[in-house]
C-alpha cells in the first residue's frame, strides 16, 4: 500500500521572545497560521530492510539528517512498529530555509502517513508528542489552522480560523540558520514589545484589518536579511493589510483582503524572486490524501 499525506507550511503572525529555559532554549509566544502551500510525501513498505528516502524539488540531504527520516525513526522507536523496510518520497514545494517550516511539514506528513500505514490510529496529541521530538514546528504542522504556540512553540492552543483572505509569500535568496537568528536575538539591545495578546484578540474577533496591523516578529527586527525590505515595499505598493518576515526568515508574507491585489502582487514579486506564491489560510493540518 502507498500512502500519500500532506502537511501545511506555516507563517508566524506574531513571534515574541518571552524567556529562556534553564537549558538555554528560548521560550516564545507565537500566533501560527497554516497555509495552502503544502508539502506532500508518499510512504510505502519495502521488502528490503532499512529506510529508502528520496527528495524531489529541493537539494536537501536524503539521509538520517532529513526531518522525514527523523520522523520515521521516532515513529518506529516510540510505537514499536518495526516497519522494517520503508520507502519515503518527499515532494518539496516549500522553499528551504524560509521560516515556513517546510522540513517540519515533511516530518508531520510522514507521521500522518505512517500512522495510516501501520494502522496505529494515534490521536492528534499523540502524534504531536512524536512530532515535538523531531522539531518545535512539527506539532503545529500536524494540527494546522490558527493557533497560539507557547513553550518552545510546541504547546498549542487553537484559535478560530482567520477570515477569508489571500497571503502572498516571497523568499529572497539570502537566509540564515535558525541557530544564527537566535544568536542575533541574543545580541540585540532591544526587542519589539509583545503583540501576541492583541493579535489573539484580533483573530478571535475576525478583524482582518487588525490582524494586519498587529503583525510582529522579533526576528524581523534583528536579522536585517537582504531582500526582505524590498519584498515588503512591493507588498505595500499592492495595498497589503500588513507584511513581515515569517519565523527566522527569510520568507516574507503579506495579507490581502482583495484577491486581485494579491494576484498582481505575486506577479510583481515573481519578476524578481522565483520563490513567490499566492496562498490562502488553510484550516487543515497534516492529513492522508485520497
Ligand atoms: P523552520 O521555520 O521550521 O525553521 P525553515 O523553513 O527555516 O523552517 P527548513 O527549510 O524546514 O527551514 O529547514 C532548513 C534546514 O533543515 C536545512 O539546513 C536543511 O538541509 C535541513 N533539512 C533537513 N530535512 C529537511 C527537509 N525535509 N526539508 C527541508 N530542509 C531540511
Amino acid at each position: 500500500m502507498r500512502v500519500v499525506a500532506t502537511a501545511p507550511a506555516k507563517i508566524n503572525l506574531t513571534l515574541d521572545m518571552v524567556g529562556r529555559r534553564e537549558d538555554g532554549y528560548h521560550l516564545v509566544r507565537t500566533v501560527l497560521q497554516g497555509l495552502s502551500l503544502r508539502e506532500s510525501v508518499t510512504v510505502w513498505e519495502e521488502k528490503e530492510p532499512g529506510v529508502r528516502l528520496s527528495v524531489v524539488g529541493a537539494a536537501v540531504p536524503a539521509d538520517e539528517r532529513n526531518t522525514a527520516w527523523k520522523a520515521a525513526a521516532v515513529f518506529r522507536r516510540e510505537t514499536g512498529h518495526a516497519l522494517p523496510g520503508l520507502g519515503i518520497r518527499v515532494h518539496k514545494r516549500v522553499p528551504v530555509g524560509a521560516g515556513l517550516a517546510g522540513g517540519s511539514a515533511d516530518a508531520a506528513a510522514v507521521l500522518a502517513a505512517l500512522d495510516r500505514l501501520a494502522g496505529t490510529h494515534l490521536r492528534t496529541d499523540e502524534l504531536c508528542g512524536l512530532g515535538a521530538q523531531v522539531g518545535a514546528d512539527v506539532p503545529f504542522c500536524l494540527l494546522g489552522g490558527t493557533a497560539v504556540g507557547t513553550g518552545t512553540g510546541t504547546i498549542l492552543s487553537p484559535l478560530p480560523d482567520l477570515p477569508d483572505c489571500w497571503v502572498a509569500v516571497a523568499k529572497p535568496p539570502e537566509s540564515i540558520s535558525t541557530a544564527e537568528a537566535y544568536r542575533r536575538i541574543d545580541g540585540a539591545p532591544d526587542l519589539p514589545v509583545s503583540r501576541s495578546a492583541a493579535m489573539e484578540a484580533a483573530v478571535c474577533s475576525g478583524d482582518l484589518t487588525a490582524v494586519g496591523r498587529e503583525l510582529s516578529n522579533a526576528f524581523d527586527a534583528v536579522t536585517a536579511l537582504s531582500g526582505v525590505e524590498e519584498i515588503k515595499r512591493v507588498m505595500r505598493a499592492h495595498r497589503t493589510l500588513g507584511c513581515q518576515m515569517t519565523g527566522s526568515g527569510s520568507a516574507v508574507f503579506g495579507l490581502f483582503d482583495d484577491r486581485a491585489d494579491a494576484e498582481r502582487c505575486v506577479q510583481a514579486l515573481r519578476v524578481r524572486w522565483a520563490d513567490a506564491f499566492l496562498c490562502r489560510p488553510d484550516p487543515a493540518g497534516a492529513r492522508v490524501e485520497g
